[in-house]
Parts: C-alpha cells; structure tokens; sequence
C-alpha cells in the first residue's frame, strides 16, 4: 500500500495548531494539503483549554507585543471571519485592560518598558496611587508608586471557544483532523520525510509542523533535535467576593500575584520563583498555595478580597522556554522543513494567531512576510544571543 502524502502536517491541534492549519487553508497562494495530527480530541489537558486566557500588549519584547496587537485585531473580527455556513463563533472577547502594579523597586522595569510600548502604539497610561485611588476605589495603593494601565485592546476570552472557531474554520476550508498521537519522525539528512502513528500509520509530508505544546520536546528529540522547553505546572484559583469590585481589569500585584473578573467570580494564580519550579506533568493542585500564599496576597491589595470564598481550582502546564522565556519560531538550521512554535512560556494562546499566520507564510513563501519574527527563530537559541521577555506573569 502506498503511503500517504500531506504537504503539510501539524503534529498538535490546539490554539497553536488550529491557528495554523487555518492560516494556511485560508491563503489562496497556499495550493496543498494539511493534515493535523491531535491526539485529544476532548483538549481537556492542553495548555489552550487549561490557560487564564488573557491577551495584553504590555511586554518588553517588541516581537511579543506586535504579536498580541495582531491577535486584538484578529479577536475583534474573530465571529465574522471565522464564521462557517452563516454560523458566527463566539470567542467572548471582552477588552478589560492589564493593570501592572509596581512598587518602588519596579519603577525602573516598568518605566522602560512603558516608553517601548508607547513607541509601538500600545494603549497604556501611567498613573500615579492618586490615580489609581481614584479610578479603582477598591484598591490598596499605599505602598505602589505607580500603575500602567492597558486602555483598550487588551482583556480576556474564551480560549476554547477561539481555539474550535479557528478549527472548525480550517476544516470547512479543507483541513483534515484525525485523533492520533505522532509518535515518531522520520529524518533523512536535512529534511523531514514523514512520521508515524501510534497506531502504526506511515505518512509522509513535505513540512511538518511542531506544535504539540509541552509534547513538543519529544517530537524534536525524534528528529534529533535538543529544544530548551520543559513542562512546568501553573494554578487557576477561582474565587467569589461578596462586594462588587467594579471596572477590575486584569490586574499585577508587584508580588507576581495575579487575579481578574471570570463570570460571576474571579480568577488569580501566582508563579513560583525559578529556584521551586521543576519540570513537572501531573495535574495535581496544590491548594496550600492559595490559602497561605495567594489569598494573603490579595486581601492585601484589595481589602474586600478579605471576604472570598475559592470554589474551584485546575492545574495546566506551560511549555517553557528555559532560557528567554519566548516562543521558537521557524524552522532548525539543521532540518529544512521542520518548523517549530515552541516554549511559548504562558503566552502563547494570545500570541496563536500570529504565529499561526506566521508559519502559514513560512510554509507558503518560505519567510516572513507580514510581522517579521526572525529574531524570534533558533539563531538567537543556537548563538546564545538570548532575548528575554522581563513582563512574565
Ligand atoms: C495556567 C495557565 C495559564 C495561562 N494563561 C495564559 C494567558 O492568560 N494568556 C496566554 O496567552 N497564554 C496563557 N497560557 C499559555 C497558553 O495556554 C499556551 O501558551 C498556549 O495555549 C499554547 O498553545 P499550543 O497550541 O502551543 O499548546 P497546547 O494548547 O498545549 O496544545 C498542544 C496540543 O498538542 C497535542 N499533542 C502533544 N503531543 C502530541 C503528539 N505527539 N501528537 C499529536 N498531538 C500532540 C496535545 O494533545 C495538545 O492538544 C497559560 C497556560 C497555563 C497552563
């Protein structure tokens, strides 16, 4: 029997896949075929559907923040251009703003990186505690020298939601999904050939494209290639405040503690320092963390928080880049046609669709056409030449 042949196969069909598979279906200069490998069809442990779901433009990496303004864009457009036979999906996008909270000692880090946000048009205004008292009553500001609020294009949505509007697209345009896990990778030289199945299925494919989140270490390791992500574990508390905390935008306690509106409660999670973070896959919940660390946190912040009651909690994992803490984009100066959106470090579901957009052209036109992501690629890994992201939450 003959093998089968994909010109493209995206091994991973969550926000990153998905994306992808729809950029390419969409773009009339892309004639082939995509097949995307998902070896969950129920998501129900991926980053996407686990992620506190949040899209801000307030980085200090230029590249991230250009990303994150493309997916604004995307979002606000999202029912219309990703509807299917008349039906419009619904990515729940609400534009809520990031507040960055600093202290005394983060002035410098956040003085900075204001000035590369206003450079790149981002929407964000520094206020002073009076401003902050003023404009969020609710709010502890008496140790805080400052706040950098997002005023419009940042916020939340539903990840889920986005990630099966942008598969449900890429299918209708062509894009075939099968549940099964690629478990190994054929390499001949400097090229992919194909994979195969954990079934046993034999495909071939003229690119193959790694986006299996915390998976995707291991599908490089089988083409013999050494990606700098690990898997590392993150909380979502959700919690309920008798009092109304009104006009709450995602907000960041200079403690790394973060919280914002979901529904009818709130959100927050906190991450570890880098000394107590091992790579880690289990799904277990550490609730001390909220009782003894978190909530003491909060109530200091917001006095009303004092009042809450945590009802539910889940643990996901973030695929993260060990060393600068930003997505690989691109392919392996050692494998043409492999290319990898990698160790996006708990940013990456905002940062799908550009990425998606972006491979979709390195695939079609064999670069970067519309954001230019080359400092993202493996050079700057390889060389040492290191870009570090300072806004991690
Ligand atoms: C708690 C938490 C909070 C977060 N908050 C945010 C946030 O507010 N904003 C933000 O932008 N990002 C956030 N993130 C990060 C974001 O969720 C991820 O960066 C993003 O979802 C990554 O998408 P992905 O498609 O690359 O990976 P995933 O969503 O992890 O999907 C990878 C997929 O690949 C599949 N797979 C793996 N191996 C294989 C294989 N060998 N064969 C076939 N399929 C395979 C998996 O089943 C999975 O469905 C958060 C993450 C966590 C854990």
């Amino acid at each position: 029997m003959q093998t089968k042949h994909y010109d493209v196969i995206i091994a991973g069909g969550a926000a990153a896949g998905s994306a992808s598979a729809y950029f390419l279906t969409a773009n009339p200069d892309f004639k082939g075929s995509v097949l995307v490998v998902e070896k969950d069809f129920s998501y129900q442990y991926c980053a996407t559907a686990l992620s506190a779901a949040s899209i801000r433009h307030q980085f200090s990496t230029p590249e991230n923040i250009a990303m994150s303004q493309f997916g604004t864009q995307f979002l606000r457009h999202f029912g219309s251009a990703l509807a299917v036979n008349g039906e419009r999906p619904d990515a729940a996008f609400h534009e809520g703003g990031y507040l960055f909270l600093a202290s005394a000692a983060g002035m410098d880090v956040l003085l900075e990186n204001h000035q590369t946000q206003k450079a790149l048009d981002v929407d964000v205004a520094l206020l002073t505690p009076d401003q902050l008292a003023a404009r969020f009553p609710w709010l502890h500001t008496s140790d805080l020298a400052a706040g950098s609020l997002g005023l419009s294009g940042e916020g939340w949505l539903d990840a889920y939601g986005m990630m099966q509007g942008l598969r449900k697209k890429a299918i209708a345009q062509g894009a075939r999904y099968i549940e099964n896990e690629v478990i190994d990778v054929q390499r001949q030289g400097r090229r992919i050939t194909g994979v195969i199945l954990n079934d046993g299925t034999a495909l071939q494919c003229g690119t193959l494209i790694n986006t299996a989140g915390t998976g995707g270490p291991r599908l490089a390791r089988q083409a013999g290639i050494v990606l700098p992500v690990e898997s590392r574990k993150r909380y979502v508390f959700y919690f309920q405040c008798p009092t109304v905390i009104a006009g709450c935008p995602m907000v960041i306690d200079p403690s790394g503690a973060y919280f914002r509106p979901e529904g009818r409660g709130f959100i927050c999670g906190i991450s570890p320092a880098e000394s107590n973070d091992p790579e880690c896959f289990d799904f277990d919940v550490e609730h001390d963390l909220f009782d003894e660390t978190l909530w003491p946190l909060l109530a200091a912040r917001v006095p009303a928080f004092e009042a809450i009651r945590c009802t539910r909690s889940w643990a996901g994992h973030y695929d993260m880049n060990t060393l600068d803490h930003n997505v690989i984009i691109g392919a392996h100066p050692d494998i043409e046609n492999l290319l990898f959106a990698n160790g996006f470090s708990g940013h990456g579901m905002q940062q799908s669709p550009a990425v998606g957009r972006a491979l979709s052209e390195l695939v079609t036109y064999g670069k970067f056409e519309t954001l230019d992501l080359s400092r993202m690629g493996w050079t700057r890994i390889l060389n040492n030449n290191l870009i570090i992201e300072k806004n991690i939450v």
